[in-house]
């Protein structure tokens, strides 16, 4: 792999050797990462890994691991930030302001990082140019919050490390830092890896990230030739043209030119059906907040069931507002326990999850995945083995078979097998 200069998208970076699906491509270590607030006391701050009973740091009480071992391998990342975290109590910094913290004192320790060797820190863009009024603002504003963050540890800016500027700081962790995702493909941390930024956006890419805990792992997810530009979704395929666009220009700057921006090619798929069901739709799940307790879970279920009910003909399931709030009713139910109805809608996302996620898509993966662990719980054993079956087609790509996703998967495999023999 090397770094080179992409028209018009500045650097980029390509490959020395053809290769197929399903390569392993770069195995990257996170210059500093940090669990999301919202995710903070449920996942382990080592390993990502979420668990129900995790041990809390002794100072700080905020920081979790699984056991010793993790607590002690996070313990360099933490020293300095943990009393960091304990003088703004009741407080707790944006996700951003406690991944800077870190960065700082990774700068600070000078201990050198294997993700920096095609491209370090100080290489990355910060784009503060394109910057207008209002996101200035917003940075200053962050600027000032790290350095109250940091205060018992670093008292004034004069001791920041000298090469460092905190606003183009935090302007150059708006537009690289990656969101790590769990095997779920849910949102859990936020990190950075200086190498990996220079991957350049398509909205049909030819290559895949995926995490396992806090390391980065990018794949090819299709034929790629010598020479050929690799490239990454920056965004969320099941979006319209414009938003993609829109989101594209706001965080990262930049006008994506890419063949599915160009022929819009799936927009009107998005949107099929009646305007006005689809836009209740979109209502339904914007008014959803993120339901934690049964009663939430319960309100959540019973909007999409009304929903579902009222406007069914009105619009097919590949609409995306239809789509997410099937998918909205499938959650709720496995939260609730409702196994069956859960399956019933999980069984109508499989087609539009197909036609959307075409080729090799983790998501459509953990959504069959999710699909095949219903059937399972319904005693329909040999249909979860086929499922199961598709999942696993996708993930050899996109996750490899060590990753501990397939794991999970042959396990499952295994309890089915089982369940077909006793039947
Ligand atoms: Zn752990
Ligand atoms: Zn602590
Ligand atoms: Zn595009």
């Amino acid at each position: 792999m090397e770094k080179f200069a992409s028209p018009g998208k500045g650097n980029g970076l390509r490959l020395l050797r053809p290769v197929k699906p399903g390569e392993l491509l770069y195995r990257a270590e996170p210059l500093a990462y940090v669990v999301t607030k919202k995710r903070l006391g449920g996942v382990c701050e080592r390993c990502l890994s979420s668990k129900k009973q995790l041990l809390r740091c002794s100072q700080c009480k905020v920081a979790r691991y699984c056991d010793a071992h993790c607590q002690k391998e996070a313990w360099q990342d933490h020293r300095r930030e943990c009393k960091c975290i304990k003088s703004v109590e009741p407080n707790f910094p944006p996700d951003s302001v406690r991944l800077v913290g870190r960065i700082v004192f990774k700068i600070l320790g000078q201990t050198p990082c294997p993700s920096e060797k095609l491209y370090s820190f100080s290489d990355l863009k910060s784009n503060t140019e394109d910057l207008n009024e209002e996101m200035k603002e917003g940075l200053g504003h962050l600027a000032t919050t790290l350095l109250l963050y940091l205060k018992v540890e670093i008292h004034d800016a004069s001791q920041l490390p000298p090469t460092l500027d905190i606003f183009q700081t935090f302007a150059k962790v708006t537009c690289n830092s990656f969101s790590i995702s769990n095997g779920e493909m849910q949102g859990v941390g936020v990190g950075l890896y200086p190498s990996m930024s220079l991957l350049n956006n398509s909205c049909d890419p030819n290559c895949v990230i995926i995490f396992e805990g806090p390391q980065l792992h990018l794949r090819s997810i299709r034929e790629i030739q010598k020479g050929e530009e690799l490239t990454i979704s920056y965004v969320e395929t099941m979006m319209l043209t414009s938003e993609r666009q829109q989101h594209l220009k706001r965080q990262y700057c930049f006008e994506c030119d890419c063949l599915m921006c160009h022929t819009k090619s799936k927009d009107a798929d998005m949107l099929a059906g009646d305007e006005k069901a689809w836009k209740e739709a979109k209502e339904v799940i914007n008014k959803m907040g993120a339901p934690k307790s049964k009663e939430e879970w319960e309100q959540v279920l019973l909007m999409c069931q009304t929903f579902l009910r009222n406007n069914s003909s009105q619009l097919p399931d590949t609409n995306i507002y239809q789509l997410k709030v099937l998918d909205l009713a499938m959650d709720a139910c496995i939260n609730l326990g409702l196994l069956e109805e859960a399956l019933s809608y999980g069984n109508r996302t499989l087609e539009p999850y197909r036609f959307y996620y075409s080729g090799f898509h983790p998501l459509r993966a953990v959504q069959l995945m999710r699909v095949a662990k219903l059937q399972y719980s319904q005693e329909m054993f040999s249909q979860a083995l086929e499922t199961l079956k598709q999942a696993y087609d996708i993930m050899k790509v996109t996750h490899g078979t060590e990753h501990s996703l397939v794991h999970d998967l042959m396990m499952l495999k295994e309890d089915c097998e089982a369940g077909l023999l006793s039947e």
